[in-house]
């Protein structure tokens, strides 16, 4: 496997060089830590602090691993499910809630965030 190559460390005036995917180098993991917090935070916000990664995990649960989309249920189709979806997306007022989730493949999930996104068009 050829080795990726080498970039140059995203923390500010740092010059290391290093093939971490987080894109700093080892001396600034803590720092790579931090900017994956941060934007895990801003994708979530609008879930009122709510511990997203429990519920996800409640949601796959209750669904068995199965995707459940509009999709796979209509077509009878059997996918397994590695997130968790908004029915109602939370940009068209969509809650938290559990009856407003479900598990939802990653490729389908992606599908109708396109979809979504192409609605919604500001
Ligand atoms: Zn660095
Ligand atoms: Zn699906």
């Amino acid at each position: 496997m050829p080795l990726r190559p080498q970039r140059p460390c995203r923390a500010q005036g740092c010059r290391s060089l290093h093939r971490n995917a987080n894109g700093y180098c080892d001396g600034h993991a803590d720092l790579a830590a931090e900017q994956a917090k941060a934007w895990a935070t801003r994708k979530g916000s609008g879930r009122g602090g709510r511990p997203w990664r429990r519920i996800r995990e409640r949601i796959l649960k209750r669904d068995q691993y199965l995707c459940r989309c509009d999709d796979c249920t209509g077509l009878g189709r059997i996918r397994e499910a590695h997130e968790v979806d908004h029915i109602l997306a939370l940009a068209h007022g969509g809650t938290d809630d559990d009856d407003n989730l479900r598990a939802i493949n990653r490729d389908c999930h992606k599908a109708k965030t396109q979809r979504e996104s192409k609605s919604i068009k500001k």
